[in-house]
């Protein structure tokens, strides 16, 4: 079961159609697979509706997964370079069945499936793969990271969104564990350093809204490294 949402402010903007493509993907992932988040979104947007005076009926998951990818496609650019990657515009047939188990739909939609996806092996048990989404303020990229791997501390310039889809994660600094599901968030405040669960690779797509601040010396190397900060 989700237990670690996002942020009211990110459902209300993706609710409004004002999210940033990145904060968009991450929601629409998000929304299909936690009831709670889809409730909310639900009832932002039937608010919407009554100030704006327009009837419409509260959208089903699948209407807002809909809409959220067409928006998103309309952005995604296939000349926009990535790290090792351009991102090929998805069809628009319907997804053959069974879906990827893995990547919620929203996400295949504009990457592949899970099994396809082009990595880029950055250290030993880390590989990241960067989406390109023109238009995006945000920083977009999935990462898969071994047991025991430590994203060692940082700092933020703004908000970081990160989506659980498979293993899990620990905040050594702040406490909490995130599963499938789940969404671990940090904003300017917040200086932290996470670990993997054991067991199985942690894959996560995360957004940020600015590079990391590192903390302290091996830190440093590692995001220079990465390119991360
Ligand atoms: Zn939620």
């Amino acid at each position: 079961m989700v237990e670690h949402h996002l942020p009211d402010e990110v459902l209300l903007e993706y609710a409004a159609g004002a999210a940033d493509p990145g904060h968009a993907l991450i929601v629409a992932c998000h929304l299909t697979l936690c009831p709670t988040c889809r409730q909310t979104v639900a009832s932002y947007e039937a608010l919407g509706a009554a100030l704006t005076g327009v009837s419409t009926a509260i959208s089903t998951p699948t209407a807002n997964e809909d809409t959220l990818v067409a928006r998103i496609m309309a952005g995604v650019d296939p000349t926009l370079p990535s790290e090792t990657e351009t991102v090929e515009l998805p069809s628009t047939d319907p997804p053959a069945s069974p879906h990827d188990a893995v990547f919620p739909w929203p996400l295949q939609q504009i990457i592949g499936p899970f099994k396809r996806l082009a990595w880029r092996r950055r250290l030993p048990g880390l590989r990241t793969f960067d989406v390109a989404i023109s238009g995006a303020r945000t920083v977009i990229r999935m990462i898969e990271a071994g047991p025991g791997m430590k994203v060692v501390g940082h700092g933020h310039t703004g908000l970081e969104l990160d989506l659980v889809l498979a293993g899990g994660l620990e905040d050594l600094t702040r406490g909490g564990e995130f599963e499938r599901g789940d969404i671990q968030r940090a904003d300017a405040d917040v200086t932290h350093t996470l670990e993997v669960l054991p067991g199985e690779p942690c894959l996560l797509l995360t957004v940020n809204e600015g590079p990391f601040v590192p903390d302290g010396l091996y830190s440093r190397l590692v995001y220079r490294y990465l390119g991360w900060s």
